[in-house]
């Protein structure tokens, strides 16, 4: 390879690198739900739509809606009860909640923008209304935390970043980083998601110790049953208990 060669891939590189870069700076926002800072490309009403486009094809994947009218009644009961007590009321996010007829994967989880699912293999697993509280609550949490949001935009940072660094050999490098930060990410939201679950639980006159009875059955759903949402990227059970037992206390004295 002649010099001058590398030298202009070296400015390209570095271009690309610091417009990854740049542009990241001007996605941060103050979430005014969590107050957390976080790197953000969507709106609101993007996030509704894509979770609006996306939600007839993940109810498809696990079998469609579930047929019986009571045991729905009682998912959007408990749904609306948390997001009606709590901030969720005052985020611009359209909360629909949905009971999938899947028997065999234990899940929950939520689109951008407030489609939430639960499959009737996971609802049926739980052993009161306040648990269901507690699985909705979380999937809630991630809504109003803007996960998918802050993922998406996490993912076009590190595409950028790595296509900045291929053009200076260096795309192995970034792109296992980029795959560390991204798990670490998934881990954090599932303990906010936790901890506003909580939060909401408490908001709504649950039971938020029950959140723990929900991490006993996630931790008990070994196997081919294994919960994709919830395990996937999540962090030990025992940690999550951790920080739901630290939620729990620092919400209740909250109120007091
Ligand atoms: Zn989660």
């Amino acid at each position: 390879m002649r010099r001058g060669n590398f030298k202009v891939r070296l400015l390209i590189g570095l271009a690309i690198v610091a417009f990854a870069f740049i542009r990241r700076c001007s996605q941060q926002e103050t979430n005014p739900y969590t107050g957390r800072t976080q790197a953000i490309s969507l709106s609101p009403e993007q996030e509704i739509a894509i979770g609006l486009q996306s939600a007839p094809g993940m109810a498809q994947q696990h079998g469609g809606l579930h047929p019986d009218n009571r045991y729905q009644a009682t998912v959007d009961d408990v749904g609306n009860k948390l997001v009606n007590n709590s901030i969720a009321n005052k985020t611009p996010y359209k909360y629909d909640f949905h009971l999938l007829a899947d028997e065999k994967t234990i899940n929950a989880f939520a689109l951008p923008g407030g489609q939430i699912f639960i499959t009737y293999a996971l609802f049926e697993k739980l052993q009161n209304i306040d648990q269901l509280a507690g699985v909705l609550g979380h999937e809630i949490g991630h809504v109003l935390g803007k996960h998918s949001n802050e993922r998406i935009t996490d993912s076009k940072y590190w595409q950028t970043l790595i296509m900045g660094a291929g053009a200076i050999d260096m795309g192995a490098v970034a792109s296992q980083i980029g795959n560390g930060t991204l798990l670490k990410n998934g881990r954090e939201d599932e303990l906010e998601s936790d901890e506003l679950g909580v939060k909401f639980m408490i908001n709504a006159g649950y039971n938020p110790e029950e959140m723990i009875g929900v991490m006993k059955i996630l931790k008990d759903a070994a196997g081919p049953n294994r919960v994709p949402e919830f395990q996937s990227t999540h962090p030990y059970p025992e940690n999550r208990i951790e920080n739901i037992k630290a939620a729990i206390e620092k919400y209740k004295n909250a109120l007091n």
